[in-house]
C-alpha cells in the first residue's frame, strides 16, 4: 500500500473513532511526523506512474501548505479537528479526481488511436509530450533552438537531436533540500518555496540588481540578484516562487544572493528545488536555457531511443532501460537514480566497447590461419652471442612469449609495452630477424622519420655485427645498393623446407616520405618483387602503391601514435601476418585489457642493469636563472639541453606562438652564445624533421620546443631536459620527456619549473623526483587526472568513453563478462533480437571494427 493510500485509511479511522485522536498508537502527530516525508515521495511516484509528472509541482505544494509533518492535531478541540480533516480529504479527494481522469482519458486516447498504444507500450518519457521527428533530425526542432544556438552546440559535438540525449551534465546541484525560511541555514545548499511579497529594481553596492522579499508561513527573506536589473519584471507580486541557493548573512540578515530561481507554474522544477544538471557549456550558452532545452528533449524525444540491450542482460546487471536512464541521467529522483543511470550508460560504453574489441581479436586471430614460422635457435643463439650485453630477465621472458606465438599457424597480436630504454627494439630486431629467417618480409613501422631511420641505423648495426661474426661472410653495406637500403650479409636459416640452414644476404631497407619519387617507386618495385627482407619505414609503409611480396611479420613502434586503422592498415598488406605493436606509453593492465583486449599483452618490467635514473628536481619559478646557468655549463662540457614550453591546451597555434617568443628572448637574451633550435607543432613535418636531425647530430646545442618532441628518440649527448609549465603536463608526459636524456653513460637531469604551484601540483610534481618507474606513475596520473585526460581515446581509434571509468575495476570486469558471453552465444549477432545491438555497434565503432 503506498503512503497516501494508508493516510486515508488512518483518517478514515480516525473519524470513525469520533476524531479522538484513537487511530494509531502514540496519536496521530507522531504517526504523521514520522510519515510525511514518506507520503510526499509515494505522492510523486503515483504521479508518475500515470504520468502525470507536471502535475507533481502543483499537488507538492498543495501537500506541503498540509504541513503534515508538523501537525498539531491532539491540541485542537474536536470542531478545529473536523475542520483539519475536512482540509487533508479535500486535497486527497482532488489528488485521486486527477489520477483518476488521467486513468480514464489515456485508456480512452489509446483505445481511439491503435498507433498510440503501440507507442505507450514501449515509452518510457512522457509519451504524451511525445513527439515524432526523429532522433537524427537536427537540435534545431527543439524549441528557441536557432541555427545560431545550434553552431554553439555544434562546437561541443551536439547537432542531433539523439546528441543532444547523450549531452551528458557535468554533475548536478543538490537543491532538492526544502526547508522553512525560518529554518534555513546560513552557508547551505537549501531550497524554499514562497511568495513574492515585493520585487524591485535596486542599487546594490553601486550596480543596479533586483531585489526581492519571499515569504512563507514561517517568514521572510530578502532575495538579491547582482547586475540583472530585468529579473524585477519577472516577479509579479504574490506569484509562488522557488529560490535555491546558498544562504548568507548581510549586516546580520539572512539573505540569498544571486540564486537560482523558478516561478511556481504547472510545470516540473527544472532549475531549483531538485538535483540540478549542470552541463558543460561553451561561449553563448547559458545554464538556464540549456536545461531548458535539454528538457525539452529528453521529455519529447527519450521514448524513442531503441533500448538495443538483450534484456537478460538488464535485469541480470540490474539495469535500468534506456530511455529512463537518459532521463534520469538529465533531470534525477534522487542520487540514488542518478547513479544508476549513470551506470546503466556507463555499462554501454564499456560493453560496446569489448564487444567491438572482441570482435576484431576474432577476426584478425581466428578469421584465417596464419604463418607458422620455425624457430631456429642457432639463429637466436648466434644473434644474442653478437650483443654487447645480455638480456634482462624481462626482455628473456618476452622474448619466449613471443617466439611462442610465432610458432603458432594463428597470427599473433601482442602488444609489447616497456619504458623507453628498457630494450624492445632488440627484441623486435630478432623477430624480423626470424621472420627474414623463414622466408617471409618483416615491416617496422614507427611514428616519424627521424625514429624510423633511428630504428633503421640500430637494426642495421645489430644485424651487421651478427654477420661479421661469421668470418666467411662480409657485410656488404651500401656498395651496390640503392639509397635508403642496405643489404647486409648475414648469418640466417632458409625455411626449414629446403633443410637445415644456409647463410644468405638479407637487404634491409628504409621506406620514408622523404625519399624522391623515382627512389620510392624503385623500393615499391624491390619491395613487391621480394627483393628487400626487412623493411624500416613511416606511415609511407602503408600507402596504397606499397605491395608485399609476402609479408610475414608487422611491427609498430610507439603503438598510440597509430589509430587503429593505421595498424589495421599493415596488417592487411599481408596475408594474415604476425603482428607486434610495441609502446613506451606505459598503459595500467585494467586500462590495457580493455583498450587492446585485442591484443595479448607482454611487458618488459625492468631497465638493463646500470642504467641510471635521471635527476630530477621541482624548482621555483625565481630560481631559472640558476637553471640556465646550469644547462651554460653542460654545454660547456659537450652536452645537449632540451627546454620544453609550457603546454597550451587550447590552441597548438597560440602554442606554437608562445614558444617562438621564448625561443627568440632565450637566443638574444640568455644563450646568445649558444646555438639554439626550435620545434613546435605548426612547423611542417619536413622542418621538424630537419631540426631534429640537426639537433642529434651536435649541430645545436639547445632545443627549445613544444611538446611534441619526439617520443623515443635517441639524442645520447642530451644531459639536461628542462620543462616550462611542469605542472600543466601529466606525469606519463613529464617521464616521457625526461626518459630524453641520460640515454648515455653521463647523468641525466630533468628541471621542472612550474608556472603557478597550487600545493596540490607541488605534491604532483614531487613524486617526479621520487618516482622513477614509469607505470607507478601512470597509476597516479589516472588516479589523480582520470583516463580521459590520461589517454584520450579518440586518438587510439577507439570508441569515445563519455562516463565510464577505465579504472572502475568492477564495472569493467562485468561489462567484459557479459560481452564474452554474448559472444560466445551468438558471435556474428545473427539473432534477430540482437540486432538492435548490432545497429548501435557499428554506429559506435564507425569504421573501426569489422563485422561480418
Ligand atoms: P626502447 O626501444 O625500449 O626504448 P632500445 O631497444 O632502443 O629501447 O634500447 C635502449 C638502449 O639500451 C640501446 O642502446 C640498447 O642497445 C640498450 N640495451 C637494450 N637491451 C639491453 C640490455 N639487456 N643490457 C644493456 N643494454 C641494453
Ligand atoms: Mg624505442
Amino acid at each position: 500500500m503506498t503512503g497516501i493510500d494508508s493516510l486515508r485509511n488512518v483518517l478514515e479511522l480516525e473519524c470513525r473513532k469520533g476524531y479522538t485522536d484513537k487511530a494509531v498508537i502514540g496519536g496521530l502527530d507522531k504517526y504523521l511526523h514520522k510519515q510525511a516525508g514518506q507520503i510526499r515521495q509515494s505522492l510523486v511516484l503515483s504521479l508518475n506512474e500515470v504520468k502525470m509528472k507536471e502535475l507533481i509541482p502543483q499537488f507538492l505544494s498543495g501537500f506541503d501548505e498540509l504541513n503534515l509533518a508538523n501537525s498539531n492535531y491532539s491540541s485542537y478541540g474536536v470542531d478545529e479537528r473536523k475542520r483539519w480533516m475536512t482540509n487533508v480529504f479535500g486535497w486527497l479527494d482532488k489528488l485521486e479526481k486527477t489520477k483518476g481522469s488521467i486513468r480514464h482519458s489515456e485508456r480512452s486516447e489509446e483505445s481511439r488511436d491503435p498507433s498510440l498504444s503501440l507507442r505507450v507500450t514501449t515509452a518510457v518519457a512522457e509519451p504524451r509530450q511525445g513527439r515524432r521527428e526523429g532522433l537524427d533530425s537536427p537540435i534545431t526542432v527543439i524549441k528557441g533552438i536557432t541555427p545560431n544556438v545550434a553552431n554553439k552546440f555544434a562546437k561541443l559535438n551536439v547537432r542531433a537531436v539523439g546528441d543532444l540525449l547523450y549531452f551528458f551534465p557535468r554533475r548536478y546541484v543538490d537543491y532538492s533540500r526544502r526547508k522553512p525560511i525560518s529554518e534555513l541555514i546560513e552557508g547551505e545548499e537549501q531550497t524554499i518555496i514562497g511568495t513574492i511579497w515585493q520585487a524591485r529594481v535596486a542599487t546594490l553596492g553601486n550596480r543596479r540588481g533586483t531585489e526581492a522579499i519571499v515569504g512563507d508561513k514561517t517568514g521572510n527573506i530578502r532575495v538579491v540578484w547582482f547586475n540583472q536589473p530585468y529579473l524585477a519584471r519577472s516577479f509579479r507580486t504574490n506569484a509562488r516562487v522557488v529560490i535555491s541557493g546558498t544562504v548568507g548573512l548581510f549586516k546580520g540578515h539572512k539573505v540569498f544572493e544571486s540564486p537560482e530561481w523558478e516561478l511556481l507554474k504547472d510545470k516540473e522544477l527544472i532549475h531549483t528545488g531538485r538535483l540540478v544538471p549542470v552541463y558543460p557549456l561553451t561561449q553563448g550558452l547559458y545554464p538556464r536555457q540549456v536545461r531548458k532545452w535539454t528538457k525539452e528533449t529528453v521529455d519529447g524525444y527519450a521514448w524513442q531511443l531503441d533500448d538495443f540491450l538483450p534484456s537478460g542482460i538488464k535485469t541480470r546487471c540490474q539495469l535500468l532501460d534506456l530511455p529512463a536512464a537518459i532521463a534520469q541521467i538529465h533531470y534525477p529522483d534522487d542520487l540514488t537514480m542518478a547513479e544508476r543511470a549513470k551506470g546503466r550508460l556507463s555499462f554501454d560504453e564499456l560493453f560496446l566497447l569489448q564487444l567491438g574489441v572482441l570482435a576484431r581479436k576474432r577476426d584478425w586471430k581466428e578469421g584465417q590461419p596464419g604463418n607458422a614460422f620455425h624457430i631456429d635457435q642457432e639463429v637466436i643463439s648466434r644473434f644474442l652471442q653478437c650483443l654487447p650485453f645480455t638480456l634482462t630477465r624481462a626482455q628473456e621472458r618476452v622474448l619466449q612469449e613471443i617466439l611462442t606465438d610465432l610458432k603458432q599457424a594463428k597470427a599473433m597480436s601482442r602488444l609489447l609495452q616497456g619504458e623507453v630504454g628498457s630494450g624492445k627494439t632488440v627484441i623486435a630486431t630478432l623477430a624480423l630477424l626470424i621472420a627474414a629467417a623463414n622466408g617471409y618480409q618483416g615491416a617496422l613501422m614507427a611514428p616519424t622519420e627521424v625514429l624510423a631511420e633511428q630504428h633503421y641505423t640500430n637494426i642495421c648495426n645489430y644485424l651487421s655485427k651478427v654477420s661479421t661474426q661469421e668470418p666467411s661472410l662480409r657485410l656488404r653495406s651500401g656498395q651496390g645498393s640503392e639509397p635508403g637500403e642496405r643489404t647486409i650479409r648475414c648469418y640466417t636459416a632458409e625455411h626449414p623446407s629446403h633443410g637445415g640452414s644456409v647463410s644468405r644476404s638479407l637487404t634491409i631497407a628504409l621506406l620514408i616520405g622523404s625519399l624522391s619519387s623515382s627512389e620510392k617507386e624503385m623500393l615499391h618495385d624491390k619491395i613487391k618483387q621480394g627483393k628487400v627482407d626487412i623493411i624500416v619505414g613511416t606511415h609511407a609503409l602503408i600507402q596504397k602503391e606499397v605491395e608485399f611480396n609476402k609479408l610475414g611479420l608487422a611491427v609498430i613502434d610507439e603503438q598510440h601514435r597509430f589509430g587503429v586503422l593505421q595498424r589495421s592498415a599493415l596488417r592487411q598488406k599481408g596475408f594474415n601476418p604476425h603482428v607486434l605493436v610495441m609502446t613506451a606509453t606505459p598503459i595500467p593492465r585494467t586500462m590495457a585489457l580493455t583498450l587492446y583486449g585485442d591484443l595479448d599483452l607482454s611487458v618488459i618490467d625492468e631497465l638493463p642493469p646500470g642504467r641510471q635514473v635521471v635527476k630530477t628536481k621541482c624548482l621555483e619559478s625565481q630560481d631559472r636563472e640558476k637553471a640556465y646557468s646550469f644547462l651554460h655549463r653542460q654545454v660547456s662540457n659537450g652536452r645537449q639541453a632540451f627546454i620544453i614550453c609550457p603546454l597550451i591546451e587550447e590552441s597548438e597555434v597560440l602554442e606554437a606562438k608562445a614558444a617562438k617568443t621564448e625561443y627568440e628572448r632565450l637566443s638574444r637574451e640568455v644563450f646568445p652564445d649558444l646555438k639554439l633550435g626550435l620545434l613546435h607543432g605548426q612547423m611542417p613535418g619536413s622542418e621538424k624533421e630537419e631540426v631534429m636531425r640537426h639537433f642529434r647530430a651536435g649541430e645545436l646545442d639547445i632545443l627549445v620546443s613544444t611538446s611534441v618532441v619526439e617520443v623515443g628518440i635517441d639524442v645520447p649527448r642530451a644531459s639536461v631536459m628542462m620543462v616550462e609549465g611542469a605542472e600543466r603536463f601529466g606525469l606519463s608526459q613529464l617521464h616521457q620527456f625526461r626518459g630524453r636524456v641520460g640515454r648515455d653513460k653521463e647523468q641525466g637531469y630533468c628541471l621542472l619549473i612550474p608556472e603557478k604551484l597550487s600545493p596540490e601540483a607541488r605534491e604532483r610534481l614531487r613524486l617526479m623526483e621520487k618516482v622513477h618507474d614509469g607505470f607507478a606513475l601512470a597509476e597516479k596520473d589516472l588516479e589523480i587526472r582520470g583516463p580521459g585526460e590520461f589517454f584520450g581515446t579518440h586518438q587510439s581509434g577507439l570508441p569515445d568513453l563519455k562516463l565510464a571509468k577505465l579504472t572502475d575495476l568492477r564495472s569493467l570486469e562485468l561489462a567484459r563478462r557479459e560481452a564474452i558471453t554474448l559472444f560466445q552465444s551468438d558471435p556474428n549477432l545473427k539473432k534477430a533480437e540482437h540486432q538492435p545491438l548490432r545497429q548501435q555497434l557499428s554506429r559506435v565503432w564507425a569504421g573501426g571494427a569489422e563485422w561480418s
